[in-house]
């Protein structure tokens, strides 16, 4: 397959058109940031773990019934997925608190929640991607009732899969962030899932593995990516 013009350039992944109008290639970079692009640094072999990681996973995923864009491994940093319409919303699911739920609520982090809470951000970096409700996407239209209800039956679905996969190998999910889009009428589950997108802890030592190694100058942030893929038994070589 090959990459034709440059679609849209992102703050990890460029995007490209293909030869099959149905088809993008994603481009996953080293480029790494936090903050909303405020704190940006180039991390050696970012591209390549992330890019084998979601593949995995996203594989992981289809095997266990949750519809999903990916396609296949391309190279290294390249992967092909089915050209989506994206929801410009983001869903989390928190299993313990930690990061801006703190920050908002004030609570303590490392707090189990029972049962895991659900939130939606509208996705727009220069607004700071703000917390939404359902009302917001139903009234500015950027998803209906339906699709709504799917994106959530889907991610508590993606919960339940990855906590018990994460757990067998000794990490926490604590939370992660999905993103979703349309396909010839179907809703399917696209972006990526990655340590990127997502709080892992190791639970003997509750070690970050993710990348708050990043956000808060930790260190060793692909090595804790790589110890992960590892664990999961990716092949990134
Ligand atoms: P961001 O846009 O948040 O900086 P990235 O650097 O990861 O994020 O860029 C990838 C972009 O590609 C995102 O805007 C994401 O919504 C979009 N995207 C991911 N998968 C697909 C897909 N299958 N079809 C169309 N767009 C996609």
């Amino acid at each position: 397959m090959e990459k034709k013009q440059q679609l849209y350039s992102g703050k990890a992944k460029s995007v490209y058109l293909t030869d099959d109008a149905d088809k993008l290639i994603l481009v996953y970079r080293n480029d790494t940031s936090a903050f909303d692009g405020e704190k940006l640094e180039q991390l050696d072999r970012k591209g390549k773990v992330n890019n084998k990681f979601n593949g995995f996973i996203m594989q992981y995923l289809e095997h266990h019934g949750v519809k999903t864009h990916f396609e296949q491994c391309l190279s290294d940093q390249m992967s092909l997925v089915k050209k989506l319409e994206m929801i410009p919303v983001e869903c989390v699911v928190r299993n313990i608190a930690a990061g801006s739920l703190c920050r908002r609520l004030g609570v303590q982090e490392g707090i189990e929640l029972v049962p895991p809470t659900f939130e939606f951000f509208l996705k727009n970096d220069a607004l700071h991607d703000p917390m939404i409700n359902e009302y917001h996407i139903l009234s500015f239209g950027w998803a209906s009732k339906s699709e709504i209800d799917a994106m959530k039956d889907m991610t508590f679905r993606v919960n339940d899969i990855l906590q018990k996969r994460f757990l067998d190998i000794d990490l926490l999910l604590v939370d992660f962030k999905l993103e979703f889009g349309r396909y010839h009428g179907e809703l399917l589950l696209g972006d990526e899932f990655t340590p990127d997108g997502c709080r892992l802890w190791d639970v003997q030592t509750r070690k970050k593995m993710d990348k708050d190694r990043f956000r808060q100058g930790l260190g060793g942030v692909i090595e804790a990516y790589e110890e992960v893929a590892y664990r999961l038994g990716v092949d990134i070589d």
